[in-house]
């Protein structure tokens, strides 16, 4: 073999060996679902759906102003979603939490004391969980730690509990927590969306206005794209 073609070959196998790697981390950030390298726990932040359908998520409810508020955006689209809720907020508004119920969304645990430092105790997931079934008799299946703070510890944790961790899709997180502006929260959304993303959103802590109005201008352009809205477990049903 001449030295130019085996200076061919070697840059064909290092071109297969880029494609063979890229194709992996593309996999290990939307594949639906993957076990982490260290064997903890489940992770999703995008699902594989042979429809376009999307996962939206609430996180930091039940408030009493902004539930309500998506509820009726949700409903006005006939869109189902998955809320992650405080269980110190539940305590709070336990009828909100069965309204949301009711209106075939899903509830999943974003621990009790939703503390922003160290890593949630397996008390703290434990007693969200706990308050969750004792209002809608069932305890949740998703949890999402805190801050999106994800750790070795955590991923234990959440394991023991029996919990599938959610995260979200990163390109379409428009971060309406730091009130960004509508314009500014549909246009992250609607640059990026694909089947299978994982929406977040906040119907709690803090100001809201922006989200509700966000959601609603959403909807309809999504709906207008072909896209449905489901919870996190139907669209994890819906995945091969
Ligand atoms: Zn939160």
């Amino acid at each position: 073999m001449s030295a130019k073609s085996r200076r061919t070959c070697f840059a064909v196998l290092l071109f297969i060996v880029f494609v063979v790697m890229a194709h992996d981390s593309f996999a290990a950030v939307r594949g639906s679902p993957y076990w982490t390298q260290k064997g903890q726990g489940w992770i999703y932040y995008a699902f594989t759906p042979p429809k376009p359908l999307i996962a939206i998520t609430l996180d930091d409810g039940p408030n009493r102003t902004y539930t309500p508020a998506i509820l009726h955006v949700l409903e006005k689209y006939h869109a189902h979603a998955t809320f992650f809720v405080v269980g110190k907020q539940v305590k709070n508004y336990p009828e909100m939490l069965k309204e949301i119920v009711v209106r075939g969304n899903e509830v999943g645990n974003h621990t009790y004391l939703h503390q922003q430092q160290g890593i949630p105790t397996v008390t703290d997931l434990t007693a969200c969980d706990e308050t969750i079934r004792s209002i809608i008799g069932k305890k949740p299946v998703w949890v999402r730690p805190p801050g999106g703070h994800l750790s070795s510890v955590f991923l234990q944790r959440a394991k023991q509990n029996h919990l599938r961790i959610a995260m979200w899709t990163w390109d379409v997180d428009a971060k309406d927590w730091s009130l960004p502006g509508v314009t500014s929260i549909v246009s992250k959304v609607m640059a990026n969306i694909d089947p299978g993303d994982i929406l977040l959103f906040h119907d709690g802590g803090g100001k809201r206005t922006q989200t509700v109005q966000a959601l609603d201008i959403l909807l309809e352009r999504l709906q207008r794209r072909g896209y449905q809205f489901v919870t996190m477990s139907d669209l994890l049903l819906c995945c091969p």
